[in-house]
């Protein structure tokens, strides 16, 4: 039996959820923070429950052949990457064997799961960085929070954020100490700048600058936009947002802008995205392209074919496969979202889509129920998967074929069980990389009815 507060070797011989390593001591599960497959570490036992420990690597015995040296010095401590340590083919196979493995395991569907699509360059790719302040010896730190925590780790370099964002975070900085402006204390409700949030739009090269205020005022924030003006060639937008909220919410009710327009544009393929300060934009451009490429070739539409895109965000599938489509519905549960999807609409002059808000499971059933049947749906539901009666009403559309994307391959296979059992069957998965040196796993799935 394992001993609290002990040392035990360990061969780490699987990846969880979270990117920490898995091993075992005499069959007991320890979970190993920084540990991968193929290592076998020197590690103490620092949490003993009825199920599992929670080891901490004292020594790397042995070395995985998997195992880098991470581009970042910070990525052992910082929150935003778990497995920068791991190669990165060796990451996306990864992937890969999590999704074969849930799909067998809880869905009890044996299919083709193609190799993961990864980045030919798999850094600088995020193009959102929301970057909380603190203050530590008396000096600004900005930077990105620690694994499970609300301490700061401080960075001017973070190697999966676009160039850009990194170079804000430096003039921020800088105008934060050279001015002496107070930063916001989560324990006191004191001082003043709480985030910085900043967008990018990869196709465009425009950048938006987002200020979060604990307080209306913004002081010395003519030196602050002239700073970013002089850096910063795409800078097309600041924006002052107040947030006096004790919340962990990042934004406030109240934005103005301070420098430019309300709004950055992007491009995915041919199709224009207005980002607002508050919209929902895909992280990764790059790879939305390729997942979004996917899921239009799974859906393999001729122009004839009424389409669902349930749980559409700001309509992103739904303008990209209109296209193709005879006519497409929307349904998203954010109001906000839904303006957007709208907007988008607009500004590509696409006129067969038609946009629903409220929760999928109330509103799916209700147009079905009206009459409205698609033979083709796509889904891409968040983390939890889809609701029963979103499935259930799928299933008595009667559509061809079902496209599912997902991030969560554990309620994807619940999900995809629940298809099989009702006549849908699965031909193939394709897992795409769109958050490289983290955990993250997304895939899309082509579902045909039997
Ligand atoms: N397809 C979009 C967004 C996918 S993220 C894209 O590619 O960008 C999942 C979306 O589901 C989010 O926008 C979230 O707001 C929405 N959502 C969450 N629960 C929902 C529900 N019960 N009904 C409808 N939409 C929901």
């Amino acid at each position: 039996m394992l001993i609290l507060g002990e040392q035990y070797k360990i061969t780490i011989e699987d990846l969880g959820h979270n990117g920490e390593g898995i091993g075992r001591v005499d069959g007991f599960t320890v979970f190993v923070d920084g540990g991968i497959p193929g290592d076998i570490v020197l590690a103490k036992i620092q949490t003993l429950k009825k199920n599992y420990a929670v080891g901490e690597i004292l020594e790397i015995i042995e070395s995985s052949s998997d195992r880098i040296k991470p581009v970042c010095s910070l990525s052992s401590i910082c929150g935003g990457c778990q497995i920068m340590h791991m190669d990165y083919q060796a990451q996306l196979e990864m992937k890969r064997k999590r999704v074969k493995e849930n799909i067998q395991r809880i869905g009890k569907i044996d299919t083709i799961v193609h190799p993961t699509i990864g980045m030919d360059n798999p850094y600088e790719y995020r193009n959102k960085a929301q970057i909380p302040v603190g203050i530590v010896d008396g000096k600004s730190i900005l930077g990105f929070y620690k694994r499970g925590s609300h301490d700061i780790v401080g960075t001017d370099n973070c190697r999966i954020q676009s160039a850009i964002n990194t170079d804000v975070i430096q003039i921020i900085k800088k105008y934060i100490d050279d001015n002496k402006v107070s930063v916001y204390n989560e324990k006191t409700r004191k001082g003043l700048i709480r985030h910085i949030v900043t967008k990018v739009g990869f196709t465009t090269g425009e950048v938006m600058v987002v200020i979060i205020t604990n307080g209306n005022e913004l002081p010395f924030k003519e030196e602050l936009i002239m700073a970013l003006k002089k850096k910063i060639s795409g800078l097309k937008s600041v924006i002052h947002n107040i947030n006096d909220k004790n919340t962990n919410v990042i934004f406030g009710k109240e934005t103005k802008v301070i420098f430019g327009e309300d709004k950055i544009v992007d491009y995915i393929g041919d199709l224009k995205f207005n980002i607002s300060a508050h919209s929902f934009y895909q992280v990764n451009s790059v790879q939305t392209k390729v997942l979004y490429g996917k899921a239009l070739e799974y859906a393999n539409l001729t122009g004839s074919e009424n389409v669902f895109d349930i749980y559409c965000g700001i309509g992103t599938i739904s303008l990209f496969v209109a296209k193709k489509a005879k006519q497409v519905w929307g349904v998203e549960v954010v109001q906000t979202a839904i303006d957007d999807a709208k907007e988008n609409a607009v500004i590509n002059n696409i006129n067969n889509t038609e946009f629903y808000v409220g929760k999928a499971e109330d509103i799916v059933p209700k147009l079905y129920k009206q009459g409205i049947k698609a033979d083709v749906v796509i889904v891409d539901p968040p983390r939890k998967g889809c609701e029963q009666s979103v499935l259930e009403t799928i299933v008595n559309m009667n559509p061809e074929r079902v496209v599912y994307v997902s991030c969560n391959p554990a309620t994807l296979a619940r999900d995809l069980a629940f298809l099989d059992e009702n006549g849908y069957k699965v031909i193939e998965v394709q897992p795409v990389d769109m958050f490289p040196h983290t955990a993250h796993v997304e895939c899309v799935v082509l579902i045909e009815r039997v």
